[in-house]
């Protein structure tokens, strides 16, 4: 059973001014985890996380993460502002972004982010963007605008040469990133218009609890830069391993050994980067999950028991609260304060009020008997939980709250009200 940040009277005493359905963070434990990856990661002068923003969208979160130094990975305009409002600009920001808009590289640019490049044809977008030119077009572009300070990366799709991974699935079917000729082509274009400072990137995988993964993930990229700075003869000042470090949601599994994932890749970059002799070079990561995943929960109260061919256990949350059970069939552990120990269970399927029969939280779960008014918990709710939040039928998002370190809690979203649900509709002249 998960040991949980507060007990049911804590509940019933936060529930008393934020009615559930609310996600609670736990902010201690947040901080304990996000020293423990600096901490695996010391060996590495200049490591930095960048936190992916969509994970869990919410600036007083972010800012709590820039207590490590942790910057933004974004990849849409809401996110880039997010950034800039909780004082990430500039390389505190990578903007791994895909069939990117136009106005979204002109705003990084602005903000002086690390632009990763999804596709060799972005490079002209960004030359477009910002008003630049790589000095082959007609005269008629404007002026050539000086890279010489702005770091560029891109984005590695390593295709059939990478096994894939359940989530993401195979890389030669993902969208994302360039072949490996690509990578060669833009470099060396980028160069060719000023460009002086690079970082390559991938991320293959999501959700995965293998370690080796990711350490095969840093040691390829190490070995393409090696290839890359030999052949183009360009200087690469980091490595983006991604994010996709998965959570044990499931009670069988176990969390993957961050120190262990850093003592392999410190393996990895020696015999790769330091054995070719190349200039040192930083290991950014861009995890979500595994940042606050784990330390978020989405608190709800039965409302209704329905016994008719199986037993249910109807919420007030529903899934415009947690998609991720209906989306992948996702397992999250579900902890009902005050009846831990209870030893009479049910089977039950704990479902929302969305009229959408996939609006279950569980299926076919051995529970403790429920009675409406029981608090329930939902776990592992911290990172694409809140975020994936829609509004279907009505459905409005919930509060967001913080524990705090001293046991105090916090609103850092308030619940989403009818006026805000119709904010976007003209009522007059119907
Ligand atoms: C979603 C995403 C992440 C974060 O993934 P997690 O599985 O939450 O660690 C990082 N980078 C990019 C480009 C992403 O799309």
């Amino acid at each position: 059973m998960r040991k949980l940040p507060f007990d049911k009277a804590k509940l019933e005493e936060i529930s008393a001014k934020w009615p559930t359905p609310f996600h609670i963070y736990d902010a201690k434990a947040i901080r304990e985890n996000a020293k423990r990856l600096k901490k695996a990661f010391s060996w590495n002068k200049g490591f930095r996380e960048y936190f992916a923003v969509k994970a869990a969208p919410n600036p007083h979160l972010m800012k709590l993460l820039k207590e490590f130094d942790f910057g933004s990975d974004c990849s849409s305009m809401a996110e880039l502002e997010l950034a800039a409002k909780v004082g990430n600009v500039g390389e505190a920001i990578m903007f791994t972004s895909n069939d990117t808009p136009a106005a979204e590289f002109r705003r990084a640019w602005e903000l002086g982010a690390i632009i990763n490049l999804d596709d060799i044809t972005h490079w002209d977008s960004v030359l477009e963007a910002v008003g630049g030119t790589d000095g082959s077009s007609d005269g008629l572009a404007p002026k050539p605008i000086d890279f010489c300070d702005r770091l560029f990366c891109c984005r590695y799709n390593p295709g059939p040469l990478k096994v894939g991974n359940s989530i993401i699935g195979k890389p030669e079917e993902a969208k994302y990133g360039m072949t490996r000729e690509q990578l060669f082509e833009c470099y060396s274009r980028m160069k060719a218009a000023g460009v002086t400072r690079f970082g390559l990137h991938a991320m293959v995988a999501s959700n995965e609890l293998d370690p080796d993964y990711i350490i095969d993930t840093a040691r390829m990229l190490f070995d393409l830069v090696v290839a890359l700075s030999s052949e183009l003869g360009i200087q690469f000042e980091f490595v983006n391993i991604g994010g996709g470090i998965g959570i044990p949601y499931r009670p069988d599994q176990q969390a993957m050994d961050i120190a262990n994932v850093g003592d392999g890749i410190e393996k990895a970059y020696k015999e790769t980067i330091a054995a070719a002799g190349l200039k040192p070079i930083k290991l950014f990561m861009e995890c979500g999950r595994c940042i606050t995943g784990p330390y978020g929960y989405l608190v709800a109260r039965v409302l209704h028991i329905k016994n008719t061919y199986r037993l249910y256990a109807g919420l007030d949350a529903c899934m415009s609260n947690l998609m991720r059970p209906a989306m992948y069939g996702a397992y999250h552990e579900i902890v009902v304060p005050g009846k831990e120990d209870s030893s009479e269970t049910s089977v039950y399927d704990v479902t929302g009020s969305l009229c959408e029969n996939n609006d279950k939280f569980a299926i076919q779960r051995m529970l403790p008997v429920l009675a409406p008014g029981d608090l329930v918990v939902i776990c592992d709710a911290g990172a694409h939980g809140h975020a994936m939040g829609f509004q279907y039928n009505g459905k409005l998002r919930s509060a967001e709250l913080l524990l705090e370190s001293d046991g105090s809690v916090r609103e850092i979203r308030r619940a989403e009200t009818l006026d805000d649900y119709f904010a976007t509709l003209d009522f007059s002249g119907l």
